[in-house]
């Protein structure tokens, strides 16, 4: 086998220098002997039959995480043990229906065996890698969404991949391979060995990530037609309505939010409304649209994760403040005479703007102060109540 040779000449050139044959066996040995499975390994694999699959390890399991956690190490080919492994190992990719990849860590064995799925291959087969290592590799990468069975119910996160990269693996005979990998497969392969590493993914659960619930609903329909409107009238409306709402990624490339922001644009269209925030279509994130009554043409704008940071001393007395999800209401509102405000922009540029206008044809200031509230769960009629009870 000629990774151990190979490791072997290693030791004896350095060892050599000290002319110290006693110490070089030692380590010779202590090789040959990592590459024997352990009782607990061996009780492991041998745990079923070679037909039953694995249970994966979660990474949300703070013992199973600490072998997650794990440096791999090699294997020896030809091996019974090795064969049986395995064999269970591809039962347990094809148990699990879409997986693309398994490292023998995610079944609870420490040692440097992947096998996956060839998507650059006729037929896409899956393939096994023993002790695979990457030689060399691109400096260019792409951003792949990844999920990973030891991650169950996690959203994909996006992990830097290199596109191309050289790989040196053994297969179950102990024949070397040597390949370069591209595109998908590539990351497919960097994602298994990353588990060989002990590298509990890149992954990590994105708290800002879409859940499925928010998926479900914002992709339900194409991008050009309106998300409902949620109203006051409507119980399980208003509980969302009156919820916090946190923020967003800004990306433009997030299918997601530009499918959201979209649809909540068709929806404002839909009305006479000069502003729109996104638990009003159900979504409780931080993102509005304003009609930018103070600037040339009053655009439209979006605004992700807006905030409120600083208030003029002066409040004014707005008259006719009204809003899409409480139909038939109009107030007076007390309102800010003008707001300091920070956002952000799809293309991720962090804003700082003072908005003024609180006139009857320029009050952006109090679109801004309407728009926000809703983010905090608070109504224009609150502000109503507010003014009637300190009078
Ligand atoms: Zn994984
Ligand atoms: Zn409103």
């Amino acid at each position: 086998m000629r990774f151990i040779f190979l490791f072997t000449l290693i030791s004896v050139s350095f060892l050599g220098f000290y002319n110290c044959k006693k110490q070089n066996d030692l380590i010779e040995q202590k090789i040959v002997d990592s590459l024997f499975y352990t009782q607990a390994e061996k009780s492991i694999i041998f745990s079923a039959d070679s037909t039953t699959p694995f249970t994966c390890l979660s990474a949300l399991d703070s013992q199973q995480l600490q072998i997650l956690k794990k440096t791999s190490r090699n294997v020896k080919t030809n091996n019974d043990t090795t064969n049986y492994l395995v064999h269970r190992m591809y039962r347990t990719l094809f148990q699990n229906q879409g997986l693309t990849n398994l490292a023998a860590p995610e079944i609870g064995i420490n040692r440097n065996i992947i096998i996956v799925q060839r998507l650059d291959k006729t037929g896409s087969p899956y393939e096994l890698m023993i002790n695979p290592k990457i030689t060399q590799h691109s400096t260019s990468t792409t951003v792949y969404a990844e999920t990973c069975i030891t991650l169950p119910g996690a959203y994909p996160a996006n992990v830097d991949r290199y596109n191309l990269i050289f790989v040196e693996y053994y297969d179950l005979q102990g024949v070397l391979h040597s390949e370069m990998i591209e595109n998908q497969t590539a990351a497919t392969v960097q994602h298994a060995m990353t588990h060989l590493g002990g590298g509990v993914l890149p992954l990590t659960i994105d708290p800002l990530a879409f859940t499925g619930q928010e998926i479900d609903s914002i992709m339900s329909d194409a991008d050009s037609i309106p998300m409902r409107i949620f109203l006051t009238t409507i119980h399980s409306d208003s509980l969302i309505l009156r919820k916090q709402s946190i923020d967003v990624r800004p990306d433009s490339n997030d299918l997601v939010l530009m499918t959201l922001i979209k649809r909540m644009r068709a929806a404002l269209a839909t009305t006479t409304g000069v502003g729109i925030a996104a638990p009003q279509v159900g979504i409780n994130r931080n993102i509005i649209w304003v009609k930018r009554l103070d600037k040339t043409g009053k655009p439209f704008e979006v605004y992700l994760n807006p905030k409120i940071v600083m208030t003029s001393s002066n409040t004014i007395l707005f008259n006719g403040d009204g809003c899409l999800s409480v139909p038939g209401v109009n107030g007076r509102t007390q309102r800010w005479a003008a707001v300091g405000i920070e956002y952000d922009l799809l293309d991720g540029t962090h804003h700082t703007e003072v908005v003024q206008g609180t006139s009857s044809t320029n009050f952006t200031a109090v679109i801004f102060q309407h728009e926000i509230d809703h983010l905090n769960g608070i109504l224009f009629i609150d502000r109503i109540a507010k003014l009637l009870q300190t009078k």
